[in-house]
């Protein structure tokens, strides 16, 4: 007898009808013998619904209520998933956060798990019920209401998974598995059986939405056994495992992700001297504000060009700072562009490969693609472009790479 954590996004108890059918597929796993927990999101559109209702308070709502109020959307599905297995004849029983004791840290809205104390829910598997969590939410030491940031259903998932030692974590989503690229954006896209879990974490972190990058990261630390899975549709999924399986095909990306979330900051003109970095990222860092990709070009003048992204919600600010700073150092001036794209492509396999960048700059250049930035790491390349040009960009890496599905490649 197996130990399944199941975990249920937003689209797939969007509806009562829905949340129906989550019923029914739990109860066959039950039925097969297996302990089941199910953690559960929010229904689909939810919590964006409350967030809206604080901005209309206030612009920046107060993090410790605005946790006390989005931590309710999975409050809600936690029941009806409860009582439509209930009303099934298969015992069950709701916990949200609070209730089980997951601790986290007091960081409001971007809450990290601290600890889980697993003695109900174990008593409740004895007892032969199946347990419905609460995702994305958890409780501080003073009793706060916490949640873990955007997707954090799936970091719930996974670290109950771990501290239950669940044989297997799944995710249940609307698509049926991770693919070489969002599946909505390029139809070509495929899927994957296997990635590992360095891969994924580098997918996440680079924009892929399937899973949460703290999700990735746990799973990585803890060894869970994580595979991503379609809600409703039968199939074997993708599993995220630890093993780079050397095989004849691996090939050299496996996937493509890309983000515009973020905002690119110029300061022109700076004297060049040293310490200059410290001086224009330093103010930017005091705020807060996290800097992603930089670049710094020397001209014969003796002075220097300097830019950098940060997200997109950090722009406003980080260009006020950056324009009192010019003015301070005595830089010509600061400029900044929200019009720009990541894209990134990711693979163990690049480790082993040479040309991998200039192949993909190459692919850039045919479709006439202007590189504004460029960073590496030993499984990734990114570059940030025109942001009206990611689509085409990512589907001409696509096949530059020969990721495209295998029907599409002229049968
Ligand atoms: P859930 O509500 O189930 O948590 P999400 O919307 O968070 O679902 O994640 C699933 C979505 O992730 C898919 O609908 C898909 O558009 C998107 N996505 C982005 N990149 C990928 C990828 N590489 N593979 C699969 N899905 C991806
Ligand atoms: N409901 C939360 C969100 O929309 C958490 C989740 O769905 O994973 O971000
Ligand atoms: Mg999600």
């Amino acid at each position: 007898m197996a130990l399944i954590v199941q975990k249920f996004g937003g689209t797939s108890v969007g509806t009562v009808e829905r949340i129906e059918q989550v019923a029914e597929k739990v109860k066959k796993f039950r039925e097969a013998g297996d302990d089941i927990v199910v953690v559960v999101s929010a229904m689909s559109g939810e919590t964006n619904r409350l967030i809206g209702l604080a901005k209309q308070i206030m612009d920046q709502p107060i993090p410790r209520e605005l946790d006390v109020m989005v931590s309710t959307g999975e409050q809600v599905t936690i029941a009806l998933l409860s009582m439509a297995l209930i009303k099934r004849g298969v015992p069950a029983v709701s916990y949200t956060g609070n209730q089980v004791r997951i601790l986290t840290d007091s960081s409001h809205t971007k809450a990290r798990i601290l600890s889980i104390d697993d003695a109900n829910i174990r008593a409740d598997l004895k007892a032969g019920r199946v347990v419905v969590v609460a995702g994305f939410q958890g409780v501080d030491e003073h009793g706060n209401i916490t949640t873990l940031g955007r997707g954090g259903s799936d970091t719930t998932g996974v670290a109950l998974a771990a501290a239950l030692k669940a044989d297997e974590c799944q995710i249940y989503t609307d698509v049926d598995g991770v693919y070489t690229t969002d599946p909505r954006v390029v139809p070509q896209a495929r899927r994957l059986d296997k990635i590992t879990f360095e891969e994924m974490l580098e997918m996440a972190s680079l924009g892929s939405k399937v899973l949460q990058i703290r999700s990735v990261e746990f799973a990585g630390k803890y060894n869970v056994p994580l595979r991503v899975l379609h809600s409703f549709q039968e199939g074997p999924g993708t599993l995220i495992t630890l093993d780079e399986e050397e095989s004849m095909e691996q090939p050299i990306i496996s996937g493509i992700a890309f983000n515009r979330d973020e905002a690119k900051l110029t300061i022109r003109g700076v004297p060049d001297t040293p310490g200059v970095a410290f001086k224009i990222l330093g103010p930017i860092s005091a705020a807060n504000v996290e800097v992603d990709m930089i670049v710094q070009n020397v001209a014969h003048d003796n002075t220097t060009d300097f830019t950098f992204t940060v997200h997109r919600n950090d722009y406003q600010a980080a260009l006020e700072i950056l324009k009192q700073t010019a003015t301070s150092i005595g830089a010509r001036e600061a400029t900044g562009d929200t019009n720009i794209a990541k894209v990134s492509i990711v693979g163990v396999g690049m480790r082993s490969h040479a040309g991998v960048a200039s192949r993909m700059f190459e692919a850039l250049a045919k479709e006439t693609i202007n590189i504004q930035m460029i960073s590496t790491s030993e499984i990734k390349v990114s570059v940030v472009i025109e942001e009206k040009y990611l689509e085409l960009a990512v589907r001409a890496l696509h096949t530059a790479f020969e990721l495209d599905a295998p029907a599409r490649q002229g049968e």
